[in-house]
């Protein structure tokens, strides 16, 4: 395929009668990978979901069916099998179909479902892996989830099970306990019984708190609190979904690294917020 905004090479063809399920990232266009990006532009149809933004539709060849497949806030998932059997009917009727979904297919986006589905149905799939939330929207914020001088180990939960309940089945305390730094999809609904159950397990307090709602968009905005006070932060903000938390150190390290703010002329807040001395990299 030849196309002008793809490098030249040999790109795949999407064929009729394939899906590719692709992530689209947390929002911010760039961060679409080339694979999608040639999805997009051969697609006959685009099932996508609610948190894919509309400027990247835009890529989408102008004849193509756009169907709109949002979910949003722990809904019951009855809708979910209509989704992956819409998207077996359409492949068997011959189309080139691109189902993009926020962020990566396979991290808390159901695209394992999904493929599962297909596959069982014997329709074609290529998987395209995105940018997920909980490492491409902290990095906006300035936030690194791993840092040698923070954590050796990250754990991404989801605030939701399939009830829609803070998810029971999670040991909250072995989760406290194995990972300085915990990353929270879908957590705002819950986060007074999240942070509570961490700070039963023994977190700290005063630990440090990032909340980034709408992440690498234009209506980014970040909170910075700490794990005794977050529920109540975010209670009293204007934050609504998406919003991804991150618990743990982690956190500090946009005091120095805002790198949206720096890029606008504003001064790092603090270049050593870990108090190291050096950067790790020159002890
Ligand atoms: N597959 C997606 C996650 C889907 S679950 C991914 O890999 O990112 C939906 C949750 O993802 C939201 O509730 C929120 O916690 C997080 N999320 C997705 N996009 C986001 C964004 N732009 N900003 C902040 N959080 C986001």
């Amino acid at each position: 395929m030849s196309d002008s905004h793809l490098p030249t090479g040999a790109w795949p063809d999407l064929q009729p009668g394939w899906v590719w399920l692709c992530g689209a990232g947390p929002g911010d266009p760039g961060l679409l990978t080339l694979h999608a990006l040639n999805g997009l532009k051969q697609a006959d149809v685009i099932v996508y979901d609610a948190l894919v933004q509309k400027p990247i539709l835009d890529w989408a060849r102008p004849d193509a069916e756009l169907i709109y497949a949002g979910k949003r806030g722990g809904k019951p998932s009855a809708l979910q099998k209509d989704i992956s059997l819409h998207l077996v009917e359409l492949a068997k009727a011959g189309r080139r179909v691109l189902r993009l979904k926020g962020g990566d297919p396979f991290v808390f986006g159901r695209g394992g479902e999904e493929a599962q589905t297909l596959v069982q149905h014997g329709v074609p799939i290529r998987i395209i892996p995105g940018i997920s939330a909980g490492i491409g929207g902290l990095a906006y914020a300035g936030i690194p989830v791993t840092h040698r001088d923070v954590n050796q180990a990250v754990t991404f939960v989801t605030g939701h099970d399939q009830s829609g309940q803070t998810p029971a089945s999670l040991d909250w305390g072995a989760i406290a306990r194995g990972s300085q730094v915990i990353v929270i999809y879908m957590g705002m609904k819950h986060i007074a019984r999240i942070s509570e159950a961490l700070l039963e397990a023994g977190r700290d307090p005063s630990e440090p708190v990032a909340v980034v709602a709408n992440a690498t968009t234009p209506r980014q905005q970040v909170l910075e609190t700490t794990l005794g006070r977050c529920a109540a932060d975010i209670a009293a903000s204007d934050f609504t979904p998406p919003a991804i938390i991150c618990v743990g150190r982690a956190a500090l390290l946009r005091q120095a690294l805002d790198w949206q703010a720096l890029a606008d002329g504003a001064a790092p807040r603090d270049v050593d917020p870990l108090e190291r001395g050096k950067p790790a990299e020159e002890r």
